[in-house]
């Protein structure tokens, strides 16, 4: 529908790999043959679901896909170009540093080729503001968790505002959050804003009890959080009270089978108490969406408005870890655009 791609848009949670399109996934399965590799290991089409475990095993298969600072640069130039003719104004990537010996790839090397590719985009004046979360995956432990927030704190300082923050992801049945705690608290000290993700699963009550006290600046998923559905009344009065904004990802959640159908979505709960709320694609890759698909399935699941829609999207401004001027320039094209749009 043009609405929801005229539709200008924020998107706050896109794991790079995961976000890999069907034909940049096409050019990297010819680069290496040898792998065979084939489109249905690395994408989860439409009508399909799988648990969330075989989501990450889709991500195994990608990284061997995504290996080198060449395939680094050419999926994150996609992925941003992508965002961009999907009508995203502000985009906020997130990725988990790795090295690879095999191509010599190092940790700061793969920071620096993403901002190289955000860097390339500028200068193609693609017509999007692109942001970095530096990601820490929590099955990799507390080491590794805190050598990846100081390189993020390197990148904070010297990235001219490119890097912003840090994502906390990755199998939310592997590891505790205390153990990762200090990590975060560092991180967040240097200036680094948070973003992580919480209570995707039941049976992290009290992971995300311990760790709605740093606070964070955002909150990805959090699925499990309120009383309906196993998470407590404590937890949503943090979150209330901290007034702390909640990226929501329909189609990632349905397919990942977190969430039994849309209808379900607890978008819904926190949308009616006024929570701020942002709609993302998480990877729009893996689940084959993307941002104007996922306006568009919350405005017809949930009967909003067009006026209704337009808020959602406008308010997300406010939810971005932007400097304030990248705030403001963003809140001057919503309301020049909304004239010709809504
Ligand atoms: P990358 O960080 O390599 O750019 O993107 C893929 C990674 O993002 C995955 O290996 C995983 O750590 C993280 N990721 C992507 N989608 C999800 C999700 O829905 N939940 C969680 N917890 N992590 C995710």
């Amino acid at each position: 529908d043009l609405f929801y791609r005229q539709l200008p848009k924020v998107e706050l949670h896109a794991h790079l790999n995961g976000s890999v399109s069907f034909e940049t996934m096409e050019t990297l399965i010819k680069r290496k043959p040898h792998l065979n590799i084939e489109h249905s290991m690395t994408a989860i089409r439409h009508g399909q679901r799988r648990t969330l475990d075989e989501c990450f095993e889709v991500f195994k298969v990608i990284h061997q896909l995504v290996n080198s600072e060449e395939d680094i640069l050419m999926v994150a130039k996609a992925v941003i170009r992508e965002f961009a003719a999907d009508g995203v104004k502000y985009l906020e990537l997130r990725s988990t540093l790795r090295e690879v010996a095999e191509t010599g790839l190092t940790k700061q090397r793969y920071i620096e080729t993403v901002l190289e590719a955000i860097r390339q985009c500028k200068q193609e004046e693609v017509d999007i503001d692109v942001r970095f979360l530096v990601a820490v995956d929590r099955r990799h432990g507390p080491e590794v968790a805190m050598e990846t927030v100081k390189l993020a704190e390197d990148f904070l300082l010297s990235s001219n505002e490119v890097v912003v923050g840090l994502d906390l992801s990755g199998d939310p049945n592997v590891g505790h959050g205390k153990d990762l705690l200090s990590a975060l608290e560092k991180a967040k000290n240097c200036g680094l804003k948070l973003a992580l993700h919480l209570s995707e699963v039941p049976s992290q009550r009290d992971e995300t009890e311990l760790l709605l006290n740093l606070p964070p600046d955002r909150i990805g998923h959090g699925t499990f959080l309120h009383p309906e559905v196993g998470g407590s009344d404590s937890l949503v009065e943090k979150v209330c009270k901290q007034n702390i904004p909640i990226e929501m990802c329909l189609t990632s959640n349905v397919k990942g089978q977190t969430v039994p159908s849309y209808d379900k979505h607890h978008f819904q709960y926190w949308y009616k108490r006024g929570h701020p709320c942002v709609l993302c694609t998480d990877d729009k890759g893996v689940f084959c969406t993307d941002l104007s698909q996922e306006y568009q399935l919350a405005a017809s699941t949930f009967g909003l408005t067009q006026e209704a829609v337009w808020m959602l999207s406008q308010q997300a401004i406010g939810y971005t870890f932007a400097p304030e001027p990248i705030k403001q320039r963003l809140e001057k094209k919503w309301a020049e655009l909304k004239k010709e749009i809504l």
